[in-house]
């Protein structure tokens, strides 16, 4: 459903758009006073956050507000662009969310690991 090549310029401008909102008063605030991993719920340091995306840039998901929680660098490193769903359903629902991947076309093993941020 996202073209290979329209993805790099989408994954471009919303990297940059959250650079732009990494400067922003909007995230430091957010990280600044007993920020936590939105996955494992760890508390961390102002440093140690890291911006993800719910729904990752390359899966359609845009660099904005509603989209971008806190979240720890082994979280992040863990989710790549997998979905939040997927990701955090993937040790009960496995196949169940596999098909439902597969019937919203979404499921596109192996071809685009681009890690974020
Ligand atoms: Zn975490």
């Amino acid at each position: 459903m996202y073209h290979y090549e329209m993805n790099e310029q989408v994954i471009k401008r919303e990297k940059a758009a959250a650079r732009e909102l990494r400067q922003t008063r909007w995230w430091q605030t957010k990280i600044a006073c007993q920020a936590k991993c939105n996955y494992c719920l760890k508390s961390l340091a102002k440093e140690e956050c890291t911006m993800d995306h719910v729904v990752p840039i390359v899966r359609g998901g845009r660099s904005s507000k509603g989209n971008i929680v806190i979240a720890c660098k082994d979280c992040n490193n863990r989710k790549k662009d997998s979905l939040v769903m997927d990701w955090v359903m993937a040790p009960v629902t496995e196949p169940l969310a596999d098909q439902a991947l597969h019937a919203a076309g979404l499921h596109e093993p192996g071809n685009q690991r681009e890690k974020q941020n």
